[in-house]
């Protein structure tokens, strides 16, 4: 067999236009801009590269970005003034902080600062036990992503067994709590999994989020079985030159795919759903914030 490819790049660019097309939608009818306000402290260069695609992507469908550049030394307490200001301005819809934040702050306090109803990371502990009781959340846009492209390619999940490897709080867990809402038999692997090829092998849905550069072989997938691969993992790569690298998934590609029903590659997967999706949680935001209907195709 050879795995449908899921074109995350692809979709990912339909989601944008599903968001561009319905914020244009909320001007003309109201006059309203769903607004997100992104917030980055210090100069981490993987974090700058984010919050830069993020805020163009932003004002591409159509929203209002604003970036709060902030000092590495900023203290907790302007970090948190800066939030309360972000929390009362009706103009933001939604509020990123990128993490991970210098170690002098405290990521847990400042993501909770966060009024929920505009985390659009998902992250705030209310959002948490909103969507760990089934009810309507703010929910985290790595996660959204992988289900959004389930959905599409299975139609219903119900029933199906699902693995997903890795209990992060911000990928494994709210993968497996919405998987679970959309009826699957959820089994969340972690490091101290006892046999780890076996737990996959029952899987008709295998989430792959770990770090670990192409750790689960094409001999732990069940024939016909969806692969999602959200690891992003960078290595060397001296077939294109000398100090050159790429980048790989969890999942080792080329066997998994000869096995797979379908499969997401790295890069061009999950990736670029993650932005498309924080883009979606705006536009939610903005329509609970004003009591409009919830947009359609892009919650959970
Ligand atoms: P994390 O380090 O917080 O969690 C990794 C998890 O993997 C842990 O729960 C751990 O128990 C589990 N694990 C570690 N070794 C294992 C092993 N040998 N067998 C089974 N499980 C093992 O990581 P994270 O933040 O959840 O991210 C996971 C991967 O997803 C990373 O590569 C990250 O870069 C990527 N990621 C991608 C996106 C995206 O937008 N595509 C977003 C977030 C994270």
């Amino acid at each position: 067999m050879t795995a449908e490819i899921i074109d995350g790049k692809a979709f990912a660019a339909e989601v944008r236009g599903k968001v561009a097309e319905q914020v244009a939608g909320l001007k003309a009818a109201h006059g309203v801009t769903p607004g997100l306000a992104v917030v980055l402290v210090g100069e981490d260069p993987a974090s700058q590269v984010y919050v830069r695609s993020k805020g163009k992507m932003t004002v591409e469908v159509g929203m209002a970005s604003f970036e709060h550049r902030l000092d590495a030394d900023t203290s907790e307490a302007d970090l948190l003034a800066l939030i309360a200001r972000l929390n009362a301005d009706p103009e933001v819809h939604g509020i990123l902080v990128q993490l991970p934040l210098p170690g002098h702050l405290n990521e847990d306090l400042v993501i909770n600062a966060i009024d929920p109803a505009k985390d659009v990371d998902g992250f705030h502990i209310s959002n948490v036990g909103l969507l760990g009781t089934g009810q309507k959340s703010m929910v985290p846009c790595t996660p959204l992503g992988c289900l959004m492209m389930l959905r599409a390619h299975h139609g219903s999940l119900s029933g199906l067994d699902a693995v997903v490897i890795g209990r992060s709080n911000i990928v494994g867990k709210p993968m497996a709590q919405l998987l679970l809402g959309d009826s699957c038999t959820v089994t969340i692997a972690h490091s101290r999994t006892k046999d780890l090829p076996e737990v996959v092998r029952r899987a008709d849905i295998v989430v792959a989020a770990v770090g670990r550069p192409e750790m689960v072989p094409g001999d732990w997938i069940k024939p016909g079985a969806t692969v999602i691969d959200v690891g992003i993992n960078r290595i060397p790569a001296p077939e294109k030159g000398a100090g050159k690298t790429r980048l790989v998934g969890d999942v080792a590609f080329d066997s998994a795919a000869a096995v797979a029903g379908a499969i997401t590659p790295v890069p061009g997967g999950v990736g670029p759903m993650t932005i498309a999706c924080l883009l979606a949680n705006t536009l939610t935001a903005c329509c609970r914030a004003n009591g409009w209907p919830e947009p359609e195709g892009l919650t959970a």
